[in-house]
């Protein structure tokens, strides 16, 4: 992509209305703008990102075994009678009736669908284990929408639903998510804690929330610093019995504020980490809390119907936008890890105009263009100084910076954004940096 034709409206300015760097940083690089309160528009490079981090997430639930599927944004209320929570839920749920005066809602969450997917179409204990998932938005009227997508009415959610025969199986389906979830973070290059969690609303007897620690994190969290040394689990076979990784990561301490345990001060002294998290993930397991309720039941392996045993498994994609700066940003503006930077390699052409910096420039954009390499050719006829700041405030990883000088004896300067080191560098070895397989 040539950065002069990249819509991208950044702003100098900070804006008014962001009060974490994040949202700050979001609305200043031109990655999003707001329609209505916790609603909004994602531009060109706030999309790339968010597809970014949706591409981990698809890849790390199918190496676990879910499926994908696409269930409807617009949800009959019917359903949601049934299962007891068309009450309950409250102000959260955006109500709307159709034409013919029907119940209808937003979807702020998809049991009940999936279940609804679940009792029609699988006929016997064979159809499982089943783990079905999708990445989709969800409607929440929240009564605080802030921090940008941080707490979005509208945001972006892969939500994904087990089925299982008896706990044995639903535990481990429920083990399948703890693993991918503890890898997917990590592949974004978060820290990300998991910790027990009471399931809220939707209620159920064994749940995760994973936390990825920031200063302006919504909760304060106390953890072993263990855990953020931890690295996530890889070559997982999600056959074999995981309960080994996840008692290893559940057996160091980590605790929200009102669980905290003031005992554990003492007794963990240094090996305390007290900070401040933002949840990127939830998972639960509830049973049969649905699929009694709303009869999705099955033939069993005996003959007799069977009431599958479910879990549910929530990452907050659009809220990770917000999470990965939050963690990961200096005074001039983000720093994307690599796994999920909208552009991998900037090229900073220093004298547009001048014959062999052009050359160069097209020439090692073509070059990148054809390797399938994600480039950005800032190929603006402005100053070095606005280009420098700009290229920094998208963060792009790595920087190729290109001028008559170093062109005249045949090198570029390399830069790592969020490092201060540079490299001289020739043309080639810049070009094989990021082709060579
Ligand atoms: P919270 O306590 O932050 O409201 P939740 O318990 O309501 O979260 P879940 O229902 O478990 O969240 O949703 C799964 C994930 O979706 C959460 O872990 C979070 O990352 C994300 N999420 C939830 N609500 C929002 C929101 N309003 N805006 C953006 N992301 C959200
Ligand atoms: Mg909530």
């Amino acid at each position: 992509m040539r950065l002069s034709r990249l819509f991208l409206p950044t702003l100098k300015e900070n804006p008014a209305e962001a009060v974490i760097v994040s949202h700050r940083l979001m609305l200043r690089a031109g990655m999003i703008r707001q329609h209505a309160a916790g609603i909004y528009n994602w531009l060109p490079l706030g999309t790339r990102v968010l597809q970014n981090i949706a591409k981990i997430v698809r890849e790390e639930q199918n190496f676990a075994g879910a499926q994908e599927i696409i269930m409807p944004t617009v949800q009959s209320g019917e359903l949601w009678k049934e299962s007891g929570r068309y009450d309950d839920y409250g102000p959260e749920m955006l109500r709307i009736k159709d034409r013919h005066e029907r119940d209808m809602l937003y979807g702020p969450t998809h049991e009940e669908v999936v279940t609804d997917i679940f009792r029609n179409n699988a006929k016997s204990y064979r159809n499982l284990p089943l783990n079905l998932y999708q990445i989709h938005w969800k409607f929440r009227d929240e009564v605080r929408p802030r921090f940008g997508v941080m707490r979005g009415r509208e945001f972006l959610m892969k939500d994904a639903y087990s089925f299982d025969v008896d706990f044995e199986r639903s535990k481990h389906s429920y083990n399948q998510m703890f693993v991918a979830y503890l890898r997917t973070f990590a592949r974004m290059g978060l820290k990300a804690i998991p910790m027990r969690a009471d399931s809220g609303p939707i209620g159920g007897d064994m749940s995760h929330e994973f936390i990825v620690l920031a200063e302006t994190g919504e909760s304060a969290v106390f953890c072993h610093k263990g855990l953020l040394e931890k690295p996530a689990p890889e070559n997982v076979d999600y056959q074999s019995n995981l309960q080994a990784i996840i008692d290893d990561w559940t057996s160091l301490y980590a605790a929200t504020e009102e669980k905290h345990d003031a005992a554990m001060e003492a007794k963990l002294g240094a090996d305390l980490v007290k900070a401040r998290g933002i949840e990127v993930g939830h998972i639960f397991h509830f049973g049969t809390k649905y699929s009694a309720a709303m009869k999705a039941q099955i033939a069993g392996p005996d003959g007799q119907p069977l009431t599958p045993l479910m879990g549910s498994y929530g990452i907050g994609v659009s809220r990770l936008v917000g999470a990965i700066i939050e963690a990961s940003h200096d005074d001039a503006g983000i720093i994307w890890p690599e796994g999920v930077a909208p552009f991998r390699v900037g090229i900073i052409n220093l004298k547009v105009g001048d014959a062999a910096c052009d050359a160069a420039c097209t020439d090692l954009y073509a070059k990148f263009t054809k390797a399938g390499v994600d480039v950005l050719y800032d190929d603006r006829d402005e100053r070095a100084g606005v280009k420098f700041a700009d290229n920094d405030l998208i963060g792009v990883p790595w920087q190729i910076v290109i001028g008559p000088k170093g062109i005249a004896k045949g090198v570029v300067e390399l830069k790592r954004r969020g490092s201060t080191e540079k490299e001289e560098i020739s043309l080639d070895a810049a070009l094989n940096k990021f082709t060579a397989k």
